[in-house]
């Protein structure tokens, strides 16, 4: 395993800011994972996990404790479980993508609408990655978590990792780190029903049409690539870390006062119904493009926020609390940052 010191954690993200990481291991394979532990432990607390930085603000000064960032790989078909779904071990950092993509040409069916949602898959429960109509915990069965407080390997299942929506224990606490997952797949020639919009009028399918895995997948990625919500698809809205706020709950009166006023409003598998942070932020008066602080800006295609020459993690910072400010000021919902923030 490779650890460097004083290493710049900027180009380890997509947006491209923060300080450096005191030490930074890289783990490529997991067989070296007690030589970090090893390696950390005179340390009073877990060390911080990287994948792809794709949800990460590291602040500017950087980080002390110690950085794991996990690029092991690997995605091996199991077989059939009792229920006759198709169980599917991953390594943590194998690429979302790429898992997407294998799935689907094994006839896998169950995160086809999660194409083109960039990170490592040891990150999905993170948040409960989620896009389209499905989210990690749909087909999440277990996880291989290192536990820092215990000090040993633990196996939880999806349950008890409290996912919810962009929500898991994982995201309160760094006492766990993701070593690999287990996901229970449908070997389906259907995709799960579409029920966006947006997926629908490309494949030019009613709402909660079934195609087949490879079609909405393309649908899906269409679609992102509009909003510039897949990497590299719009080069002038590079530095991204996709939304950078929760899709507030509302309650019923209030769906249904946004949806006269033509807000995407979804439910959501937790039972709640929220509204897309982008709707808010576009009603609350922001145009594409607009400039927020030195360096952030509005994204040129999407009602998010990106980065450019000059970003500083303060000043991302501040941007979105003029943002947050803006939408309650003239909307009255109050949204909160879906990133993770690294550092000081
Ligand atoms: C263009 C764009 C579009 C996006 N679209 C979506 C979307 O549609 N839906 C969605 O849900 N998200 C979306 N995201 C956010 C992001 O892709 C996801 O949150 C992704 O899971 C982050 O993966 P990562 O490997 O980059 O994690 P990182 O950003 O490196 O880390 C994110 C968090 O997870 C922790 N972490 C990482 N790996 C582990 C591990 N192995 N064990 C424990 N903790 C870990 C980190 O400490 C950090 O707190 C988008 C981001 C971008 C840039």
């Amino acid at each position: 395993m490779h650890v460097s010191y004083g290493v710049p954690l900027a180009p380890l993200t997509t947006l491209g800011i923060g300080g450096p990481a005191a030490s930074l291991a890289e783990l490529h394979d997991p067989a070296e994972f007690p030589d970090f532990v090893q390696e950390v432990r005179h340390c009073t607390a877990p060390p911080v996990c990287l994948g792809e930085g794709s949800n990460v603000l590291v602040g500017d000064r950087g980080c002390a404790l110690p950085v794991l960032r996990i690029a092991t790989r690997g995605i091996r078909v199991l077989g059939a479980a009792d229920d006759g779904r198709v169980l599917v071990e991953v390594q943590a950092g194998h690429p979302l993508w790429e898992l997407v993509e294998t799935l689907i040409a094994e006839g896998l069916a169950g995160m086809e609408m999660l194409a083109g949602i960039p990170g490592t898959t040891g990150a999905t429960p993170v948040q409960n990655v989620g896009a389209y109509g499905q989210e990690v915990s749909d087909t999440l069965r277990s996880v291989e978590v290192w536990d820092w407080e215990l000090g040993r390997r633990v196996t939880l299942d999806a349950a008890e990792c409290a996912l919810g929506h962009r929500t898991s224990m994982f995201k309160k606490s760094r006492r766990w780190t993701v070593l690999t997952l287990l996901f229970a797949l449908r070997r389906a020639e259907l995709s799960g029903p579409v029920t966006y919009r947006s997926v629908a009028d490309e494949l030019d399918v009613p709402l909660g049409s079934q195609v087949p895995p490879a079609e909405a997948a393309q649908a899906v990625l269409a679609v992102r690539r509009r909003k510039g919500m897949v990497l590299d698809s719009c080069e002038n809205d590079r530095r991204s870390i996709g939304s950078v706020f929760f899709s507030p709950e509302v309650g019923d009166p209030m769906a249904s006062k946004l949806r006269d006023l033509g807000a995407p409003v979804a439910h959501f598998p937790d039972g709640s119904t929220r509204v897309t942070a982008s709707w808010l932020i576009r009603q609350a008066g922001f145009a594409l493009n607009t400039s927020l602080t030195r360096g952030v800006r509005i994204s040129s295609v999407h009602y998010t926020l990106v980065a450019d020459d000059g970003a500083s993690a303060a000043g991302f910072r501040e941007a979105v609390d003029i943002v947050l400010r803006q939408v309650l000021d003239r909307t009255g919902v109050l949204l909160a940052p879906e990133i993770d923030f690294i550092g000081d």
